[in-house]
């Protein structure tokens, strides 16, 4: 069995301590400051050294039929018995820490809105960390638990005591959910000044001395993921502050480029957004209007065939709307964007269309009255149309 040493200072990284048992790329110490990967938590990383050696830890884990602690090394292990001393990458521990010190903070602070706030599941493996919850709470009830908890972290000391208690002793601790654990039970609670207890959990986890030291916790969104759950994804701690000052940063370098300060973006995005679609319209309106000043600038043929060619493929809807009784229009533009519209009971723009493209290849297709697509010869299309209408009024 490996002594967690992870169990009783959190914030001690350095060890000393010696080889129990090796396999392969693994070791086994006799005690250990590094974290194994459970509880939503990720393993710890860092550095083994001995005389003459040292090897990097990439990964650790924990063998629950022995109790050891297994830490595989980016290099040769040392023998058994080897003295060797430990060193935890200190920003990644501390960044496990805040989430999880801000994962316990924050389900507590749930609790206090509503005590139907129940966590449901946990993870802490990533910096967006996600807090499971049950009872569905509102936006509402998610603003007011972050709210509670800036206030409690800037307001209040809690001070972190992990002490171990047997399963009978439990009764006298509000543990914040139920354990499923028996026998000896590690329990981590956040305490404040006046003694009293902000949180009490049981957990096997590592978290940071201060309650404020996980701050700043911030929820990033909630949303429903199954039924009756509501997944809370938040970040907590060192790794919060500096996204956000990123998002900050980002806002602020783009509000510049609207001449307007970060805290007005949203504004001026969405008046932007307006301005946007009154110009779609517009312009919408501008090409109905060019495409009637085109129809009326190309008279029909003898046969009552109207031919355009166009160099803007936006003007084929345009050209090909409006219609009227008795008449066939062909478009074509620059790209071979092409398409037919017909006011003639025998012609058949779709099957029109399709006989042309046969010939010149391309795709598309459509209605009695109208069909769009896209011809891969321009310059035989408007032949190739001729040709299949004469085709047809024959048969
Ligand atoms: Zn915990």
């Amino acid at each position: 069995m490996t002594r967690p040493l992870y169990h009783q200072d959190s914030a001690a990284l350095s060890f000393t301590a010696s080889v129990q048992a090796v396999s392969a790329s693994e070791v086994a110490l006799d005690a250990t400051a590094f974290y194994p990967a459970g509880g939503g938590q990720s393993a710890d990383h860092g550095l083994l050294r001995w005389d003459g050696g040292e090897a990097g830890v990439v990964d650790t884990r924990k063998d629950k039929a022995t109790g050891l602690i297994w830490h595989k090394l980016d290099g040769t292990p040392p023998a058994v018995g080897t003295p060797i001393t430990g060193e935890v990458d200190a920003a990644r521990r501390w960044r496990h820490m805040a989430r999880h010190s801000g994962e316990h903070l924050l389900a507590q602070c749930f609790v206090r809105i509503n005590p139907a706030f129940a966590v449901d599941a946990v993870n802490m493996t990533h910096p967006e960390c996600t807090l499971d919850l049950r009872g569905d709470p509102t936006e509402t009830d998610v603003r007011a638990a972050e709210t509670l908890l800036r206030e409690t972290l800037a307001r209040q000391t809690l001070t972190l005591d992990t002490p171990t208690v047997s399963e009978a002793e439990l009764a006298d601790y509000p543990l914040r959910r139920e354990t499923k654990v028996r026998g000896q039970v590690r329990l981590v609670i956040f305490r404040g000044e006046n003694d009293q207890s902000f949180d009490v959990s049981a957990c096997g986890g590592t978290h940071v001395p201060q309650a404020s030291l996980a701050a700043p916790v911030v929820i990033l969104r909630a949303e429903r993921i199954r039924g009756g759950v509501t997944r809370v994804v938040f970040m907590a701690g060192e790794e919060a502050g500096e996204y956000l000052g990123g998002i900050y940063r980002d806002s602020r370098a783009l509000a510049q480029t609207f001449s307007v300060p970060p805290d007005r973006l949203t504004e001026r995005v969405e008046a932007l957004r307006a301005d946007l679609a009154d110009s779609k319209a517009e312009a919408t309106q501008l090409r109905e209007k060019l495409g009637r000043v085109l129809v009326e600038a190309t008279p029909p043929d003898i046969q009552g065939l109207r031919w355009l060619e166009l160099d803007d493929p936006a003007l084929l809807l345009p050209v090909l709307s409006g219609v009227p009784t008795g008449e066939v229009r062909v478009a074509l533009s620059e790209g071979g964007r092409c398409g037919i519209a017909s006011a003639r009971p025998e012609v058949h723009a779709g099957e029109l269309l399709r006989a042309a493209l046969a010939v010149t290849g391309g795709k598309g297709g459509g209605r009695p009255e109208l069909a769009q697509g896209s011809t891969l010869e321009p310059g035989g299309f408007l032949a190739a149309v001729r040709a299949a209408l004469t085709s047809t009024q024959t048969c």
